[in-house]
């Protein structure tokens, strides 16, 4: 059977970064990843703030998502932009760039650092014993490690299996966020009416004179509140167009991507 030190689980954000400060710290560190490549279905995170710029720079690979991102003030607390350029750092600003060129630019670092990934496996189970883990892979396999970690994602299996308890609060809001084209041209930017705030941008943008500047084509980001919270199901098309009828009398004509439709 393999043997690791440490496995982690999910190759998202967290994962890659777990695995590249092991991996610098000497420790013998392994990835297992259901997805078969990098590739994400939507491009979801939108950039990086000033800290995680910071200890980016402190690895010494901060230039390799600024070379790729458009910098801008985009701190801000409670819809209130904050500019943060007098702060006393070399990175007194935020950088603009897609969570999946943001794992791309993680992925290739961690394979610099020679840590195995495991692609296309999903971990279906473990067992732990007073010495170590045994962790169950869907194609039959198992790999053994002195620690198991779970970075798979905010419904994580590994956290259930082990009896770690995620508390919070019930939601109070639920939004829609999805990438679509549209049959209407909607009005640009971010809206608050009587069912909270919905917003349309395009993927594609610039950033001129601290402003984000929208491509003229090319699909649309779409944030949406719903009216009830609560739904326990994966979000489809129909919801969307149903809550964007509700707040805007907008509608969505189809899935640029397929699947792109998540519920927060
Ligand atoms: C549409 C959208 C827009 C978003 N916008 C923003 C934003 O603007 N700002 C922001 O801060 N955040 C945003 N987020 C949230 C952000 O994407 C997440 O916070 C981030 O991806 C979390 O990273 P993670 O590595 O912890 O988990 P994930 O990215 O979920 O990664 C978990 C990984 O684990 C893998 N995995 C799961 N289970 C298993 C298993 N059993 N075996 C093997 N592999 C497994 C998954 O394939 C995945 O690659 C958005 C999310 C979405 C969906």
């Amino acid at each position: 059977m393999t043997q690791h030190a440490v496995v982690i689980i999910g190759g998202g954000p967290t994962g890659l970064m777990l695995a590249g400060e092991l991996a610098l710290a000497g420790v013998d560190v392994a990835i297992v990843e259901r997805r078969a490549t990098q590739e994400l279905v939507g491009s979801r995170a939108g950039g990086l703030h000033s800290r995680t710029i910071e200890v980016l720079d402190q690895r010494g690979i901060a230039d390799r998502f600024l070379s790729e991102g458009q910098v801008a003030q985009v701190a801000g607390f409670a819809s209130i932009r904050l500019n943060i350029s007098d702060f006393p750092t070399r990175h007194n600003y935020g950088l603009g760039l897609w969570q999946n060129h943001i794992e791309r630019i993680l992925a290739g670092w961690v394979g610099e650092l020679a840590v195995p990934i495991y692609r296309g496996r999903e971990v279906t189970g473990f067992a732990q014993d007073g010495a170590g883990v045994d962790v169950q892979l869907s194609d039959g396999e198992s790999l053994r490690a002195e620690y198991l970690v779970g970075c798979d994602g905010g419904r994580s299996l590994i956290r259930k299996a082990a009896g770690i308890e995620f508390p919070g609060w019930d939601p109070t809001i639920s939004n829609l966020i999805a990438e679509v084209e549209m049959t209407e041209e909607p009005k640009l930017g971010i809206h608050r009416n009587a069912f909270g705030v919905h917003s349309f941008g395009r993927v594609e943008y610039e950033i001129r004179d601290g402003e984000v500047v929208f491509k003229d084509v090319g699909p649309v980001r779409v944030m949406v509140t719903e009216e009830r919270v609560g739904a326990t199901t994966e979000p489809t098309l129909r919801d969307l167009s149903e809550a964007l009828i509700a707040v805007s009398s907008v509608q969505s004509r189809s899935c640029v991507v397929p699947g792109s439709v998540v519920r927060e």
